[in-house]
């Protein structure tokens, strides 16, 4: 299908996308954001810790346009923390060389600043406007499907952001898909609060200057729900605003499915910390959020480019979350790669097929740091979700000993230490197994033992003058952490750990230096970098001196018999200062009365609800699923989603229960906590896309693409007759997603379905009657039906109703659009759509019913229903009764007639209906 205008369309308004569109406007070329939410920002939840780099290049913003935007503080220290709770300790580096670039930044400000700046230059930003699907033919994508209209663009940006809805249903996952045919990838969960502090506080707690920043990371150490460890395998991450703190946890959402300890209490165990307590007290909470973070990494990077599309951002899963996350870098990365490659390919006037998309932009990407440290990393996923010890007795070694160091005497000491000889040699197969994997999976091994040999020399010279300074680089500073309880008495570091620390410093601090540097150097080489700055300031001395304090500690533990403590918190019992729901209104919602999630209620054998295992009732943060026991056995669901705070974690952890649907206009704004009010900010919501959508389709702007065929009289009544139904089908089933409950019964899936199938056969009806027309264009036309048909059919099927739903809008605006304009037909018009929820379901069974009955469908009826013996011999006699009777139907009490007496059966449960008129046909 030819184009009509060289627009470049993208989808979503964050990183990506605004570097994109920036540098694209820059260019004069002509292109278009879609974004969904309120404003550009309005949900976007990161951290954040922005790596500017690429906003920096002169096709972006160039460094004088950087320092314009509304940045929180300028990272100079960052640093990696275990912690128990109790203590938290670990170092960080305190450097502006190593930092250049990295900012901290509240999302809801930076984002819709981003955006004011692409409109500046001249890009068309439509805010609350949500991208639905692609539109195609084919595998070619021709523009994007939105809930205000279609955009037709030369090539289309899918910068979606971590949940990737529309890499998934347009197929471009390329994680092996399971038994129902669904590819699952890995998922991280963000939870996050954003605490204010007075100001000069946090100048004054993190030792920074103005407008100077410090971000911490930290490994925690696993608790007990009901007295069994809990695997959640958390990080958490503290980074410096302004006057805030951004506080919050990632965990593997599979962890946190199979776990179960409710957000809320998570985030006040953080909080809680007596080891944050310096940091944190007097900190007032004024907002709290949750997101997805795609977490498979390189083994689950969809395809990134299709005719006429490539996929960018975190869309793409191109991210590192350990050990120095950084996500925004790759973003904006590819932002700028897939602007500089359109920018190519239209000065070279080549059309942005796969191929061409493959060799501008893709190749830029795989050429990129970026991709080589995902590709690095490429283990560390497994490695983390799996991992026991590393989240565990690793921990207690290290916060045992850390805590012992600087407080209690020396029996204390003395226990911590037993303890961690107790965790190295009693667990030294797990732990030597976990260092191994972990170690592998970091690449910390690569190259190793070249480097041992290499440092040999070092150790002989350091050990002859070990009593210098072995000095660090002039640009870093460690700075160690031993964070703990304020009111614990601590005492001054002995002199042995004074000098461990005077040791090994410098080297802690380079180390330190080459995992942060943001100056494009590959974490590859970064890892053999740090290596190499500890190994070669060790001396002999270290060697002789280490397994001697082990091995004597082991001695006068085992003499003492004190058990090492036990530093795991009991999840289930943490105090919740401030309740969940508290914090949820602090959220400012813009609700649709019409649900954006569908339960889908299951039932076993026996006809009670199966439902009361789903992860759903506690991986969602905002309450959103509430189960209750019936008492019959049954667990009865409700669904409050005017509470989603749309974290699309639902249906990624249990798609067989939920579908949860982009397409409704349930908004949301996180506050952005400052002076700047977020409702002025927002601004020309939506406006351009009237402007934008239209004259591109209109019959007169397209009339040279159109090469109307004359039909054959048969084909015309075929297609007209297949349409009318199809589009009877096809309103009845939208009229339904409009009208039914958040809770889909067995009996409502079974009837959506069922409209869902008459859609789809009535559209490879059509296509069938095209194709026996001898004409080039209506085989294309035929085509393109029967690929619409093969991409929307397994949305159906594993009962994504809401992306049918978006199917069927495609096949309305965009295929019998194309068909009506080539072949000149008036396509018939559907009746008008019923008012009331009873009257929609009772129109739509009534559609149905007037066509013909497929037998699967009332054997699909039937299954959902599982009839008794019984009742089905009742059914039987019912439907004997009518047929007998004609039109007249005595035998049901109040009815006027077969179809009045179907339609009373309807109101019951429609597929009994279904059933009924299919033993009535009969
Ligand atoms: C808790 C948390 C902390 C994080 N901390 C950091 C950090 O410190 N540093 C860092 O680098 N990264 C961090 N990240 C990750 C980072 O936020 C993202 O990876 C990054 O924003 C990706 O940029 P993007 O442009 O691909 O997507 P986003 O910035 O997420 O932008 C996607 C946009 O698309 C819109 N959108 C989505 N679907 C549609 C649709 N169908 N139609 C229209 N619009 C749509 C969304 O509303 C959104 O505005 C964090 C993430 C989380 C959850
Ligand atoms: S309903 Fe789903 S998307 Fe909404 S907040 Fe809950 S888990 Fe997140």
């Amino acid at each position: 299908m030819p184009r009509v205008d060289t627009k470049v369309v993208i989808v979503g308004g964050g990183a990506a996308g605004m570097t994109a569109a920036i540098s694209l406007a820059k260019r004069g070329i002509s292109v278009v954001v879609l974004e969904g939410g309120v404003y550009p920002g309005a949900e976007n939840w990161s951290g954040a810790v922005y790596f500017c780099e690429n906003l920096a290049r002169p096709e972006v913003l160039g460094e004088d346009g950087l320092l314009q935007m509304p940045v929180e503080r300028r990272v100079i220290q960052r640093g990696l923390l275990v912690s128990d709770g109790q203590v938290a300790v670990g170092g960080s580096v305190r450097s502006r060389a190593a930092f250049e670039h990295c900012y901290t930044v509240l999302r809801p400000v930076f984002d819709h600043d981003l955006a004011q700046k692409a409109r500046l230059h001249g890009a068309e930003v439509l805010t609350g406007t949500t991208a639905l699907a692609l539109i195609r033919d084919g595998q070619s994508v021709l523009g994007v499907l939105t809930d205000r209209g279609p955009i037709y663009g030369d090539v289309v940006f899918l910068a979606e952001g971590d949940a990737a809805n529309l890499v998934g249903r347009e197929g471009f996952e390329t994680k092996e898909p399971e038994e129902d045919g669904l590819a699952r990838p890995e998922f991280l969960q963000g939870i996050k609060e954003v605490l204010t502090l007075p100001p000069g506080e946090i100048e004054r707690r993190f030792d920074v200057g103005e407008g100077q920043g410090a971000c911490l990371e930290i490994l925690l150490r696993n608790g007990t729900m009901g007295g069994c460890e809990a695997p959640l395998n958390a990080g958490a991450f503290l980074y410096t605003n302004r006057e805030s703190i951004s506080l919050g946890l990632v965990a593997p959402l599979e962890n946190l499915k199979e776990v179960g300890v409710p957000h809320n209490r998570l985030m006040e165990w953080l909080k809680g910390m007596p080891a944050l307590e310096g940091l944190l007290e007097g900190a007032r909470s004024v907002s709290f959020g949750a997101k997805l973070i795609r977490g498979g990494g390189w083994k689950e990077m969809p395809r990134l480019a299709m005719d006429g599309c490539a996929v960018g951002g975190a869309a793409s899963g191109i991210g590192v979350d350990f050990p120095c996350p950084n996500y925004t870098g790759p973003a904006t990365f590819m932002g700028w790669a897939f602007a500089e490659a359109v920018a190519e390919l239209v000065a070279d006037n080549e059309a942005c097929t796969q191929e061409a998309l493959e060799e501008h932009y893709v190749s830029r990407v795989k050429a990129s740091q970026y991709l080589d440290d995902v590709h690095s990393l490429r283990d560390w996923p497994a490695f983390v979700s799996e991992s026991r010890e590393f989240f565990g007795a690793q921990v207690d070694a290290v916060t045992s000993v850390a805590d012992a160091a600087t407080s209690g005497g020396a029996a204390r000491q003395l226990v911590a230490i037993r303890s961690l000889c107790d965790a190295t040699f009693e667990r030294r197969d797990a732990l030597v197994r976990d260092l191994r994997r972990g170690g592998s999976a970091l690449g910390l091994w690569a190259g190793a033992r070249a480097d041992l040999v290499s440092a040999i020399p070092w150790w002989i010279i350091n050990c002859l003058i070990g009593w210098f300074p072995r000095r660090g680089r002039e640009e870093a500073r460690f700075v160690p952490h031993f964070m703990h309880a304020g009111d614990r008495p601590r005492r001054p570091m002995p002199v042995s750990w004074r000098y461990a620390r005077w040791v090994m410093a410098p080297g802690m601090a380079e180390a330190l230096f080459h995992l942060y540097r943001n100056d494009g150097v590959r974490l590859s080489h970064k890892m053999r970098l740090m290596r190499r700055a500890v190994l070669f300031r060790l001396s002999l001395f270290d060697f002789i001196l280490l397994p001697m304090i082990f091995v004597l500690a082991r001695l006068v533990g085992l003499l003492t018999r004190r058990s090492p403590v036990d530093r795991r918190t009991a999840l289930d019992v943490v105090a919740e200062a401030t309740d969940q729901d508290a914090k949820l209104a602090w959220i400012t919602y813009r609700s649709d009365a019409r649900t954006h999630i569908r339960f889908h209620a299951a039932h076993d054998e026996n006809g009670l609800s199966d439902d009361s295992s789903s992860s759903l009732f506690h991986i969602c943060p905002a309450h959103v699923y509430q189960g209750e026991h019936d008492g019959g056995g049954s667990t009865v669901v409700s669904v409050l989603h005017e509470n989603c705070i749309r974290c699309e974690s639902c249906w990624r952890a249990d798609d067989r229960h939920v579908d949860w649907g982009r397409t409704r206009g349930q908004r949301l704004v996180f506050e952005s906590y400052t002076s700047a009010d977020a409702w002025l900010r927002e601004s020309r919501e939506g406006a351009g896309l009237a402007a934008a959508s239209r004259g591109t389709r209109t019959p007169d702007d397209a009339a040279d693409l159109i090469d109307r065929v004359a039909l054959e009289e048969a084909v015309r009544d075929a297609v007209i007759d297949g349409l009318g139904r199809v589009g009877g089908h096809a309103q009845s089933f939208c009229a339904l997603m409009g009208h039914l409950p958040s809770v889909l019964s067995g009996a409502d899936q079974t009837l959506l379905e069922a409209l869902g199938l008459e859609v789809l056969r009535g559209v490879q009806e059509v296509a069938q009657s095209l194709s026996s027309h001898e004409s080039e264009g209506l085989s294309s036309r035929a085509r393109a039906l029967t690929e619409w048909a093969q991409l929307a059919s397994p949305h159906l099927r594993s009962r994504r109703f809401f992306h049918f739903e978006a199917d069927l809008e495609l096949l309305r605006v965009h295929h019998l659009e194309d068909l009506r304009l080539r072949t000149g037909l008036g396509l018939p018009e559907s009746s008008a759509a019923p008012d009331d929820a009873a009257d929609s379901r009772r129109v739509a069974l009534r559609a149905f019913l007037e066509q013909r009955l497929h037998r699967d469908v009332i054997a699909a009826s039937e299954a959902a229903l599982a009839p008794t013996a019984e009742a089905r011999q009742t059914l039987l006699e019912v439907a004997a009764a009518l047929r007998e009777e004609g039109t007249t139907a005595p035998a049901l009490p109040g009815s006027a007639g077969r179809d009045a007496a179907i339609e009373e059966v309807a109101r019951l449960s429609p597929p009994l209906a279904i059933v009924l008129a299919g033993h009535l046909a009969a």
